[in-house]
């Protein structure tokens, strides 16, 4: 069996070393810019259909050309839904390798993060044994604890040198991280609160932060929204000094209501809102 490629940049050590792969050392001059201000990840495509906003990425070409630009614009990590042929959500190892390798040659250094969402195959086994035969390594995958086999995916996902994003969404979500030890083994907890409002929301992330506090945990903790709470909780993110994340999976509209136009121009409205809340 080959040995599986991954980042040039970064070693195995950056990545299972608790957030290290942002905050220090290694890395591009603008990764080692993040020890002063928390990441902002771009997050380019979600689970959207093709053609649901005219510059969705979905092909490698798209996602390539996205990832340079939101580099450009701020961003310090990237995350993808990679997608097949038929411009569906895929975690197949081809569509994997085609995504990332057109991804890394567009923004050299980027970590580059990919989804495992329970959706993409249905079936957590058939999950958990495709994820092993991937050939070219993310240099992080979310994992949703609400998922079944969340654990065991995140376990594999680590043996094989691959950061974990931990989704949680509501305190039973974090109780699922905790319990399975994971809480502070992974890159990031990332807080992905539901709720109507966003008080609802920020409530739910009260809860989830009491489950993680109990643990201890001191792993960097992610705070986003989506639809009507992706701009409020990028400012909420940044007035805690958290991290965040920005793009078309969790809007298509800049914080005026207007459509935006691409991936790089919310990252660079979230860079912005980010450095004004900082002082910067
Ligand atoms: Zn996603």
């Amino acid at each position: 069996m080959t040995e599986p490629q991954r980042s040039p940049t970064w070693s195995r050590r950056d990545f299972l070393a608790t957030g290290a792969a942002v905050i220090g050392g290694a890395g591009t001059a603008s990764q080692r810019r993040q020890t002063a201000t928390p990441l902002l990840k771009a997050a380019i495509n979600g689970s959207r259909q093709a053609g649901s906003h005219p510059a969705l990425p979905v092909t490698p070409e798209d996602c390539a050309r996205d990832a340079a630009a939101v580099v450009r614009a701020g961003a310090g990590a990237i995350h993808v839904h990679v997608r097949g042929a038929d411009g569906g959500q895929s975690i197949a190892p081809t569509d994997v390798a085609r995504t990332l390798q057109a991804m890394r040659a567009a923004a050299p250094g980027t970590l580059v993060g990919i989804s495992t969402t329970f959706q993409i195959v249905g079936d957590a086994a058939r999950r958990h044994a495709i994820v092993g035969e991937w050939t070219v390594l993310p240099d992080f995958t979310s994992v949703n604890f609400n998922e079944e086999g969340a654990v065991a995916l995140a376990e594999l996902l680590i043996s094989r040198g691959v950061g974990i994003e931990a989704g949680l969404f509501d305190a039973a979500a974090a109780r699922a991280c905790v319990d399975g030890g994971l809480a502070t083994r992974c890159l990031r907890l990332m807080l992905e609160p539901r709720g109507a409002t966003v008080q609802d929301r920020l409530r739910n992330v009260a809860e989830m932060e009491a489950v993680l506090d109990a643990s201890g945990t001191r792993i960097p903790r992610l705070l986003h929204g989506s639809a009507d709470a992706a701009w409020p909780l990028i400012d909420e993110a940044a007035r805690r000094g958290y991290q965040t994340r920005a793009g078309l999976e969790d809007t298509l509209v800049l914080p005026d209501g207007t459509t935006a136009r691409d991936n790089a121009q919310i990252v660079a409205e979230a860079a912005r809102r980010i450095a004004a809340a900082r002082g910067a």
